[in-house]
């Protein structure tokens, strides 16, 4: 079965490989379709980002297609960044760019208020009309500095307090058992037979 995980970035496709690796899928990633339509992820929540770009993805293709949005909201900023994680500091904003932003916006914050989530919807849309979310969601503490070089994103501020150590420390094979991706794909697991 060909399924379409509709990411272009490098370490999400593979975190989701891995993950799906067990149902026997053949998974098609964006690069291999040419001539793409442009998506607007122009959704307020996470659920509509995801839906967005798995049913403009699986009408294009004709294929089934699974489509994430995700992102982290900190308790103490009324859960922002949320669905502005990847431009909270500016449109095409690095990752350093976004993690200073967050450092600067925290500042003053004790320890015992960073607490955030990190949220991430999955949407899986068939092109014969059955689609359907699920959500995962992984818990941690923003650091005072960045630490570690594995991951993306907002990792290396990100805590996780069983391992006292912030995800880009942990070795990709731990962060694929804990990470919000992780819990939203076993959710996926447990409904997929729904959508095929
Ligand atoms: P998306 O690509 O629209 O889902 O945006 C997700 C954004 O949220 C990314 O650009 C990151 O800034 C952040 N994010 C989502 N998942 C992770 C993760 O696993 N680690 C670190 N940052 C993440």
């Amino acid at each position: 079965m060909d399924i379409v995980v509709a990411t272009q970035n490098e370490g999400k496709l593979q975190e989701v490989k891995d993950l799906l690796r067990e149902i026997g899928a053949n998974i098609i990633s964006l690069k291999d379709i040419p001539q793409l339509p442009v998506i607007c992820e122009s959704g307020l929540t996470f659920h509509e980002n995801a839906l967005i770009k798995a049913e403009s993805i699986a009408s294009f293709t004709k294929m089934i297609t699974i489509a994430d949005d995700s992102g982290l909201e900190v308790d103490s900023l009324d859960g922002k960044p949320g669905v502005y994680s990847a431009r909270f500091a500016a449109e095409n904003a690095s990752d350093e760019e976004n993690n200073k932003k967050l450092l600067r916006e925290l500042d003053g914050v004790p320890i015992s208020k960073r607490g955030a989530t990190f949220r991430c919807v999955i949407a899986i849309v068939n092109p014969n009309g059955k689609k359907g979310t699920v959500e995962g969601e992984c818990r941690g503490i923003i650091q005072f500095r960045a630490k570690g070089e594995f991951g993306f994103g907002y990792d290396p501020l990100f805590l996780i307090p069983e391992y006292g150590k912030t995800l880009a420390e942990l070795p990709i094979e731990i962060k694929n058992k804990i990470s919000h991706r992780a819990d939203a794909i076993k959710k996926l697991k447990a409904v997929f037979e729904k959508y095929i």
